[in-house]
């Protein structure tokens, strides 16, 4: 899990992400599935009550705290939806 601070934070994660293409699943909203290279991941995105945006991805690298690909094609998604739903 890592708090999301900032879109700087991403861009490396960004990038791999745009070169693997990973297939992103809607699993409600701030929930997703994403294709990783062992299967599917779980991502989570939330706003924790102190306003913090964390995001929780069940693969290795986000158990030790690194932001990883899945994260990041999640959450593209993710910004998307979240605007939607204020704009609605
Ligand atoms: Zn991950």
């Amino acid at each position: 899990m890592f708090i999301l601070k900032g879109i700087d934070q991403l861009t490396n994660a960004i990038a791999k992400a745009k070169k693997i293409r990973p297939r992103v699943e809607f699993g409600g909203f701030g929930r997703y599935r994403v294709s990783g290279s062992k299967g599917y991941y779980t991502v989570i995105c939330k706003k924790s009550d102190n306003g913090y945006k964390t995001v929780e991805c069940t693969c290795k690298g986000a158990e030790k705290g690194l932001v990883c690909y899945h994260a990041a094609a999640a959450l593209s998604l993710h910004v998307g939806l979240a605007r939607q739903q204020q704009a609605a």
